[in-house]
């Protein structure tokens, strides 16, 4: 009787705390190795365009002529953008990490905001003769209130993704809202006919500095930190992020965020689609 009254407040109640402590010790293992391998593989990211500066700046010091000084100069111009747009990652990267975001709730209008996304990725979309196009749901509130900063970088990373990795076809950056009472869940999607993800490799996309082997070429400039941050936004905003993707075919990613509604969209709106192609830089058909 003694031990069962000695187990109960003296010994399990031990053991419970050594069980947590023991858990406890190994998510902090976990974490600080994670970090370790953050830490790693980001300088040696770093190393790769920095050892280009320094490269074609020796090139520059003997070029012969003044044509090659300035192609040195542009490889250099390049590496110093990627160099500029990792350290931008980390930083974000980072301050996710920390729990630093800096969450602005502000009010703004979505249609505004998500056409103007567009636009801004309309010329690389003729760069390459893609077709461009952007729907919009008559559902989509005329004003919300939300964190408009974070959605347009959620945005941004995935059609610079969606023109990176596609090389013909098309683009359709489309936008559903279901609407409750006093929120909406808005559902962003954007849709490729790029090379696609084999299902294999769609799970560490999301991980930080992960790129594809295909993509490793060096062709295409990417960190590897897009998709990460990208993740890591729609988890702090309490959002999901999908990707449906068909090796070969194209990919669709689709992000579902939830934001408050101001104000509905006219009863007279109609859903719209606007059509951006190669040889204009502008909209061409409005519905
Ligand atoms: P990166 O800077 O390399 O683009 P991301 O984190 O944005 O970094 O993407 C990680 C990897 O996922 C990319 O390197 C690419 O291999 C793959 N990927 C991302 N988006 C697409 C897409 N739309 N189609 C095919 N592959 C993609």
């Amino acid at each position: 009787f003694t031990n069962t009254i000695l187990y109960f407040t003296v010994e399990n109640p031990d053991m419970k705390v050594i069980n947590q402590l023991t858990l406890a010790k190994s998510s902090a293992e976990k974490a600080s190795r994670a970090k370790t391998e953050f830490l790693s593989s980001m300088s040696h990211e770093i190393r790769t365009p920095l050892n280009a500066v320094i490269g074609f700046s020796e090139c520059i010091k003997s070029a012969p002529t003044l044509e090659d000084a300035q192609e040195d100069a542009n490889e250099i111009v390049k590496a110093s953008n990627t160099l500029l747009e990792l350290v931008n990652g980390i930083i974000d990267f980072s301050k996710i990490e920390d729990g630093n975001l800096e969450v602005q709730e502000v009010s703004y209008k979505p249609r505004e905001v998500f056409s103007s996304l567009a636009k801004l990725v309309t010329p690389k979309m003729n760069e390459k003769k893609l077709s461009f196009s952007l729907f919009i749901s008559k559902n989509v509130p005329e004003t919300l209130f939300g964190d408009k900063e974070n959605i347009r970088k959620i945005v941004t990373n995935l059609l610079t993704n969606a023109y990176k990795y596609t090389e013909k076809g098309s683009v359709l950056f489309s936008i559903n809202a279901e609407n409750k009472t006093d929120k909406t869940k808005l559902v962003i999607s954007v849709k490729d006919t790029g090379h696609g993800i084999k299902q294999e490799n769609i799970e560490g996309i999301f991980k930080s500095f992960e790129r594809l082997e295909e993509d490793k070429d060096g062709v295409t400039s990417g960190t590897g930190l897009g998709l990460a941050i990208t993740k890591q936004l729609v988890n702090t905003m309490k959002g999901k992020i999908d990707v449906d993707s068909v090796y070969g075919e194209g990919s669709t990613f689709t992000v579902e965020i939830e934001q408050k509604i101001e104000q509905l969209a006219d009863a007279n709106i109609q859903d719209i689609t606007i059509e951006y192609t190669q040889s204009t830089q502008q909209p061409i058909q409005e519905q």
